[in-house]
């Protein structure tokens, strides 16, 4: 499932490729994902120019200007839900041919060539939305209950102590919480406990001011490195209408049960929380 690192590594993809386009083509299938795709989408985005790629938690986000008959800039959402993925063919390459679970393609002309990019999802958990810009700044029911970007400036150890403070349960369902921070999913939020060394059941509200500046810290820290492993695997892996978004990940417990903690050498454990697992090394971790 692509967490905030696949889709920042998809978000980077896109700006390279879209980036300044002139939207010139748009197919869409008939087939509901998350929600059902506007019926309209294209003669609404048709002749707009694509201003900014932008991410906000999990949401890819397209400025859209200028588009033929809209009287406001636009912003397109796409959500890559539970098994989304992106494909991206440049001009040197041939048009793409529609394949099974392909749900939208949009051709942007650019510098006299065409480049398209398709959202493929066979599990449908996905989406498409189009929305005015300005509702894209964070009034929309998607946008305006998400909290802080892990990546932000704003984002600190003083942001998730105040976060916590009123909270019941443990630390580690807290932080897959979405209104908490934005973005960050199962994997990273054991890999950031991980590194914080701050075991998962800890009670949220008695994480320390110390804990929670290295837990920001940490969150931040395993969200970077596994962008630019996201970075390195387009530079090496993808070739022109690969699959962008998935690539190998150095974790240190996420899937390591009873495998040996690269730290302490004891065996790494797993248990269940709000229905998820949480992996973290006993000695590690306190
Ligand atoms: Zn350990």
């Amino acid at each position: 499932m692509p967490e905030l690192p696949e889709v920042e590594t998809v978000r980077m993809a896109l700006d390279d490729a879209l980036l300044g386009g002139r939207i010139c083509a748009v197919a869409q299938s008939a087939k509901p994902m998350r929600w059902a795709i506007p019926k309209n989408l294209k003669s609404r985005i048709l002749g707009g120019r694509i201003e900014a790629v932008r991410r906000r938690a999990k949401y890819l986000l397209l400025d859209v200007a200028g588009a033929h008959n809209a009287n406001h800039d636009l912003c397109l959402l796409l959500h890559l839900g539970m098994s989304g993925s992106v494909r991206i063919y440049p001009p040197s390459v041939p048009k793409p041919k529609r394949q099974k679970h392909d749900h939208l393609m949009l051709t942007a002309e650019i510098d006299g060539g065409a480049v398209s990019m398709v959202l493929n999802d066979p599990r449908r958990f996905g989406g498409v939305v189009l929305m005015e810009k300005g509702a894209a700044q964070g009034a929309h029911p998607l946008l305006c209950n998400l909290g802080c970007e892990p990546l932000g400036n704003a984002w600190n150890g003083a942001v998730l102590l105040a976060g916590l403070a009123s909270r019941k349960g443990a630390i580690k369902p807290a932080l897959l919480d979405q209104n908490l921070v934005a973005g960050i999913g199962n994997i990273y939020a054991s890999e950031a406990l991980f590194a914080a060394g701050i075991a998962p059941e800890t009670r949220a509200q008695n994480i320390t001011a110390p804990q929670a500046e290295r837990l920001a810290r940490a969150v931040r820290d395993v969200l970077t490195r596994a962008i630019a492993a996201g970075g390195t695997s387009i530079k090496n892996h993808i070739q022109p209408g690969g699959e962008i978004g998935y690539f190998a990940q150095t974790l240190n417990v996420y899937g390591r049960a009873h495998e040996a903690c690269y730290r302490c050498g004891d065996s790494i454990k797993m248990l269940r929380q709000s229905g998820r697992s949480s992996f973290y090394c006993p000695q590690c971790q306190k």
